[in-house]
């Protein structure tokens, strides 16, 4: 009889995949999307544009408009080559399975973005967590102290962090960068909230850095569209790791009418981010809640019982995503994407009623 359990790897029956909870009928407030669909006149458009394009034919092996159509919108610079990716996530396989040799490490902060140890762990790197504070600031010191010991080939850093929302500091990242024998990622999926907080200017002074962006926080999550930026030798390898036709022509098609027009993505992100300030602002009314700096669409906040709280919000119709039990810093702490103003006032009235 042959056993799963004797045929696939130790490490790979250890992890717990990714999981995500069915939504259906709820107020979907746990995955930092947009929560605004296209003005129907654009809606109509794409529609039409999706009906001329050949789907009995491949991709093409190099998808050129979409990536000079990204090129142009997220301004990226001449002498970086741009990586695609089916969302950024398998960008995070990619580089993963770039770096990956017998004995190498992949690093990462925690806590931060799940799939960062799940994609190191699946293409056969060792996989080494170093702490934030407990208020989810960058311990710098414990950082390069990890790197020393580890010496990663591979060290990932969110910025902005998910789950925690924040920004480090640029130098600490960019002295992490120096520091690190190996590549650094850091992956600007929440860019659009940042106020423009990037390090898009250093990749190219850099031999060792490369970033992640995408378009699914702006708005096109169901497109799964992400890339990389990367110097030119780096983009080299990791194409080669790239399964061909791994962007869809319906989805190429799509992001790039939609990324033609800038307005209509800007505007919604805009409202994202001024409606995150209203909801912090609601948060920090309800008793017993600390609520943590955002540069993001989500707001993470602790509640006196975070359990409970979920499913309270669950049972008014309302689906966030709680991290208790995640990791020790995370106790008692829930995740908000920030919605549509009703939304957000739904689930701010919704907590104050658990709360009370
Ligand atoms: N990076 C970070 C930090 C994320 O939070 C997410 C989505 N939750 C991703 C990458 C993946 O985004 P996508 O695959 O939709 O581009």
């Amino acid at each position: 009889m042959k056993r799963v359990a004797d045929l696939v790897r130790e490490e790979i029956r250890a992890l717990s995949g990714y999981h995500v909870p069915p939504a259906e009928g709820l107020v979907k407030l746990d995955a930092m999307e947009n929560p605004y669909r296209l003005p129907p006149e654009l809606a109509r458009e794409l529609a039409e544009r999706l009906s001329e394009v050949a789907i009995n034919r491949y991709p093409p092996a190099d998808p050129v408009a979409l990536k000079a159509r990204l090129r142009e919108s997220f301004a990226i610079p001449a002498g970086l080559d741009i990586v695609l990716g089916n969302g950024s996530d398998e960008i995070l396989q990619i580089v993963a399975m770039a770096l990956a040799k017998p004995g190498a490490t992949a690093l990462s902060l925690e806590p931060s973005f799940a799939m960062y140890r799940i994609s190191a762990i699946a293409a056969g790197l060792a996989y080494a967590g170093v702490s934030l504070r407990p208020d989810f600031t960058l311990d710098e010191g414990a950082t390069l102290a990890a790197i020393e010991r580890h010496r990663p080939a591979l060290t990932w850093i969110s910025y902005p962090n998910n789950p925690t929302g924040n920004l480090f500091p640029r130098e600490a990242i960019l002295r992490i960068v120096e520091a690190a024998p190996g590549l650094v990622v850091v992956d600007e999926a929440y860019h659009p909230f940042a106020g423009g907080a990037s390090l898009l200017d250093e990749v190219a002074k850099r031999s060792n850095l490369v970033l992640v962006r995408t378009v699914s926080k702006l708005g096109l999550a169901g497109l799964r569209v992400g890339f990389a930026v990367a110097p030119r030798d780096w983009a080299a390898e990791f194409e080669k790791l790239r399964l061909p036709y791994n962007v869809n022509v319906l989805s190429a098609a799509a992001a790039e009418l939609v990324l033609s027009r800038a307005g209509v993505l800007a505007r919604q992100t805009e409202a994202i981010v001024a409606d995150r300030a209203r909801l912090e602002a609601a948060l920090d009314k309800l008793p017993g809640v600390t609520r943590f700096a955002s540069a993001t669409n989500f707001v993470l906040a602790r509640v006196p019982d975070a359990p409970r709280a979920f499913e309270g919000l669950k049972a008014r119709g309302i689906l966030v995503r709680t991290l208790h039990g995640t990791h020790s810093h995370l106790s008692n702490c829930l995740r908000f994407t920030v919605g549509t103003p009703d939304e957000n006032a739904r689930l701010a009235a919704a907590l104050a009623e658990i709360l009370a």
